[in-house]
């Protein structure tokens, strides 16, 4: 039967290649550089009426077991009740709340409070099952580069995991002040924290430059240990992430807030293209989804090319109110092209080759066609703030940056079509992380106030308590302050393990 199909995963840069499930999540990117992709999208075997007096766990199995098909039922379930448990600060892990008429999905009920817990629970039991189903014995060494949320949610993650170490390189200057303490007081043996002086695409190209060295794989080898990848770019962070989207329509349908089948819209606040990406997958996946409403910061590389079909990640690189979409080069977007490309790896190579050389590609007409889901727009550091200010004074309800440029851009998008359907605004950060941004955008007088006095201040005018992921960090020590060049990163990488000179 259809969901009993094994699902196997090939390069979106060479369609001959095929490894397992839990191959691609050991492996994270494909050694010609491109992205693992599922070779179809399988459809869901239980109705959505079913699934919505399901736990989040319950919901999480039925969608990644069609996914991760080399993965036993038990391995499954155990990865997921390691992952969505008391880490968590509500049993429903991702709460709707009604707000001015749309329904924010909360992704940040996790360890870290943003939404990038909801996959990095789960990937350090993904990846050490996915070792033992291998037979591989080196220790996996964690890889990543960070625009700020999933440095610190990759490290809560991995830190102590048996078999694993892990590496998190963030710009030095490019995340907030709460996003740096979080990671820079890290406790484990196993993790590293690096700042480096440029920004997030720096990081990441530097992260990748270290994944296709050869040299370096094989020192690694020689001492019993090789790299994966925590990155979105990684199928075991994706898939997971189309759980809550799946979740999200089967509680609408428990509220009574659509009918069995009726569409909704889902907006989501986008760096890495990897959360929307896992809507547009639960869309094909049979959830009714209409628009897939793509939000950008003034880094609005995505808005252009949803506007043009051309990307081009030549232009100035904005630091914003909202860190984790600081991003210039979305690297799920390459999946996308893929499939649109009517899953041809030669032409997405080609265009992800003239990405590399140029910084910017076009599609073709045919291409953009497929695209008609997809609605892009921006919003700007100012209407960011409006956003949240706006929505306090009215509702009372704060919202973080992040979720406010998605809140801004869905306001933009009613204006532009009138299109009142239910809508599900994916609600990526806590206000808590991003403190200082949002009690300005609130009133300009708090910015007198150190960032702890803000916390509290937060605290009481949302009438929220201090999540426990800020509370822990207010006097812990400071225990990683290395900080290094672009050039320097290997070096680094080298020094904290042990190997080469
Ligand atoms: C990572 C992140 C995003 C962007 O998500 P992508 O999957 O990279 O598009 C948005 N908001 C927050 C708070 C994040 O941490």
């Amino acid at each position: 039967m259809v969901d009993n199909m094994e699902v196997l995963y090939s390069s979106t840069r060479d369609s001959s290649l095929k490894v397992t499930a839990s191959q691609a999540i050991l492996k994270g990117l494909s050694d010609d550089g491109g992205l693992f992709v599922p070779d179809h999208i399988p459809t869901l075997a239980v109705p959505l009426r079913e699934l919505a007096d399901k736990s989040y766990q319950e919901t999480a199995y039925e969608v990644m077991r069609l996914f991760l098909t080399d993965f036993t039922e038990d391995e499954l379930k155990r990865c997921i009740a390691r992952a969505y448990d008391q880490k968590f600060d509500t049993d429903e892990i991702a709460p709707l709340k009604e707000a001015q008429g749309a329904y924010y999905l909360e992704l940040f009920h996790g360890a870290t409070i943003a939404f990038k817990d909801m996959a990095l629970s789960i990937l350090p039991h993904l990846m050490t099952t996915a070792a033992a189903k291998n037979h591989v014995e080196n220790e996996i060494v964690i890889l990543t580069a960070t625009s700020g949320d999933t440095g610190k949610a990759a490290l809560a993650g991995f830190a102590g995991v048996k078999g694993t170490r892990i590496i998190v390189f963030y710009p030095k200057n490019g995340v907030s002040p709460i996003q740096e303490k979080q990671m820079v007081t890290q406790q484990g043996d196993n993790t590293f924290v690096v700042g480096i002086r440029g920004n997030f695409d720096d990081a990441q190209n530097g992260v990748k430059t270290m994944f296709g060295d050869r040299e370096l794989a094989a020192e690694m080898a020689q001492a019993g240990m090789q790299f994966s990848s925590a990155n979105s770019i990684n199928i075991g962070r994706l898939v997971p992430q189309v759980v809550y989207y799946v979740y999200a329509y089967a509680k609408l349908l428990r509220r009574g807030a659509v009918k069995d089948g009726e569409k909704i819209n889902v907006v989501v606040p986008t760096g890495n293209f990897g959360n929307i990406l896992a809507a547009f997958y639960a869309k094909n996946m049979g959830v009714p989804i209409h628009r897939l409403i793509c939000a950008s910061n003034e880094n609005k590389v995505l808005y252009d090319f949803f506007a043009t079909g051309r990307y081009d990640r030549n232009r100035e690189f904005k630091l914003t109110s909202s860190p984790s979409m600081d991003i210039l080069i979305s690297s799920n977007l390459e999946r996308l092209i893929y499939r649109i490309a009517g899953e041809d790896a030669a032409k997405n190579a080609e265009l992800m080759a003239a990405l590399a050389q140029s910084g910017s590609y076009e599609i073709t007409p045919q291409m953009r066609e497929q695209l008609a889901d997809f609605y892009g727009n921006y919003a700007d550091e100012q209407e960011t703030a409006a956003r949240i200010g706006e929505m306090y004074r009215s509702t009372g309800y704060v919202l973080d940056p992040h979720t406010a440029v998605a809140s801004a851009v869905y306001r933009k998008y009613v204006q532009e079509t009138g299109d009142e359907t239910v809508t599900v605004i994916a609600s990526t950060a806590s206000p808590f992380k991003f403190t200082r941004s949002v009690m300005n955008a609130i009133d300009a007088k708090y910015d007198a106030l150190s960032d702890f006095a803000l916390v509290d201040e937060l605290s009481r005018i949302g009438a929220v308590a201090v999540p426990k992921a800020i509370e822990d960090i207010r006097t812990a020590p400071v225990i990683h302050d290395h900080v290094c060049d672009r050039t320097e990163m290997k070096a680094a990488v080298k020094g904290f393990l042990g190997i080469g000179s």
